[in-house]
């Protein structure tokens, strides 16, 4: 059972590709700091490395053979791509799922207003936060402003290099004596989270001059007037790169790593695994941090639909055959893991932890209390997926979310389980997650990559 940390028994081989692998990741959440940025950044990637695009292929009647490569995107802010496998579909895909929203602040459908010659943006928060975590921050903005004719603008400022940053403001330590006795969760209020944008005034204008000054901006800079934000997914993230974190640059700190750092790795892994005998899948979705809801959460047909298509564009027209498929599945649901901080050791069981160094982590479960609410990954499965990782020379270790009853949390997997396939949850873990700006170690991240092409190459 013992275990030895992943930094000590790397050549500088390993070392190289494991810098290699944290350079394009790092680059990666810079960039797709959104759901919507995710599927566009990785659909580019993904034609470029050859992959179709299935409504196309649909659409012109184009065969699927195996050994092709496809992805199917859905309302652009979830996405499937396939490494279709010799063997048939109905025989079992080798399934890699992560989730690509985060924690966030969103824009409310009626944002703007003055107050004290300040114009705001008000928000509302997404996702499990620590409010008081998201004040006193330069911030960015990414989304889209869809006007009444269908035109689509998109909005992305606070990552160029001269462009301006947003912001919350927090109060002032000598004035925070009231505010010093409240509890956490109310230090800083939902409704008080509003986006400071503009303070200057429009000349000529009387009446909230600073709003009629923003509204010019929006107007000139987007060509969008008041109401077009009552059609607009706007999204507040921390503005800067993702960098490395240690002066021994062993760790990335970056917003969104909860889960792109599941989701990239996945990614990446099917696009180097190629064609085996199982299709190989990986299937990032939506609105996890939110239950996996709406039609692009896991929750959602998309995954069943996509998957009936291409049975159906391979001339199998069997309805059972979508059911085959699903149920005799494997799948590695992966979702960052709560990595052992040593500053707070009290919330942990330090046996069922997982670390720094130590690989990619699975957890059996995941839920609350009594495992409710948790896929519960079967003994036989585990053992099939252990034999995987020893084969391949991947360290994993295992973990659960905490000491019992001290919290609890979920992932997408109960609901792959739900059609029978063997689903495991699995990731990376992470420190200060749901923070504007998460931690994870390089090493864990390269050895979660190599768990994964493991995983699509012989499960
Ligand atoms: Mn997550
Ligand atoms: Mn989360």
């Amino acid at each position: 059972m013992e275990k030895k940390n992943a930094w000590t028994g790397y050549k500088s081989k390993d070392l190289k590709e494991l810098e290699k692998l944290n350079s394009e990741y790092k680059e990666f959440i810079t960039t797709a700091k959104t759901e919507r940025r995710c599927v566009s950044e990785l659909t580019r990637l993904a034609e470029d490395a050859g992959y179709r695009n299935l409504s196309e292929v649909i659409l012109n009647k184009e065969e699927i053979r195996p050994g092709d490569k496809l992805y199917a995107v859905h309302m652009k802010k979830t996405m499937a791509l396939f490494n279709i496998g010799t063997e048939p579909l109905s025989a079992g895909m080798n399934i890699l799922g992560a989730h690509i929203d985060s924690p966030r602040l969103d824009i409310k459908q009626v944002p703007l207003y003055e107050e004290k010659e300040f114009a705001y943006l008000d928000t509302h928060y997404y996702g499990g936060i620590k409010k008081y975590q998201w004040v006193a921050l330069p911030m960015a903005l990414y989304g889209v402003i869809v006007k009444k004719d269908g035109t689509v603008v998109d909005v992305a400022v606070g990552d160029g290099e001269d462009d301006p940053v947003l912001g919350i403001t927090d109060l002032l330590i000598h004035l925070s004596q009231d505010q010093m006795k409240k509890g956490a969760s109310v230090v800083v209020e939902g409704e008080d989270l509003n986006l400071m944008i503009g303070s200057r005034p429009l000349q000529g204008e009387e009446k909230d001059a600073v709003k009629a000054q923003m509204l010019k901006f929006f107007r000139d800079e987007y060509g969008v007037d008041e109401e077009d934000f009552l059609s607009a997914e706007l999204e507040v993230v921390p503005a800067g790169r993702a960098r490395d974190f240690g002066l021994d640059r062993s760790m990335v700190i970056g917003y969104g790593q909860d889960d792109r750092v599941c989701a990239f790795t996945s990614f990446k892994a099917l696009l180097e695994a190629g064609t085996s005998g199982r299709t190989g899948v990986c299937l990032l979705t939506d609105k996890e941090e939110i239950g996996s809801v709406g039609a692009t959460g896991a929750q959602s047909f998309f995954f069943e639909n996509t998957v009936a298509e291409i049975l159906y564009a391979m001339g199998d027209k069997e309805n059972i055959s979508v059911r085959r498929a699903l149920s005799r599945s494997r799948m590695l649901s992966s979702d960052v893991s709560a990595a052992f901080d040593p500053v707070y050791p009290s919330v942990m069981e330090p046996k069922n932890s997982a670390y720094f160094g130590y690989g990619v982590c699975f957890n059996k479960f995941t839920g609350r209390g009594g495992k409710s609410g948790s896929n519960d990954a079967n003994a036989e499965y585990i053992a099939h997926v252990r034999n995987i990782m020893d084969k391949n020379h991947v360290r994993f270790q295992t973990a659960e979310l905490g000491k019992v009853d001290q919290g609890g949390g979920g992932t997408i997997a109960y609901i792959s389980a739900k059609y029978g396939m063997e689903v495991i949850d699995s990731g990376v873990a992470v420190l200060s997650m749901h923070a504007p700006w998460e931690i994870c170690s390089k090493s864990d991240i390269y050895e979660a990559e190599k768990a994964y092409k493991a995983f699509l190459k012989e499960a």
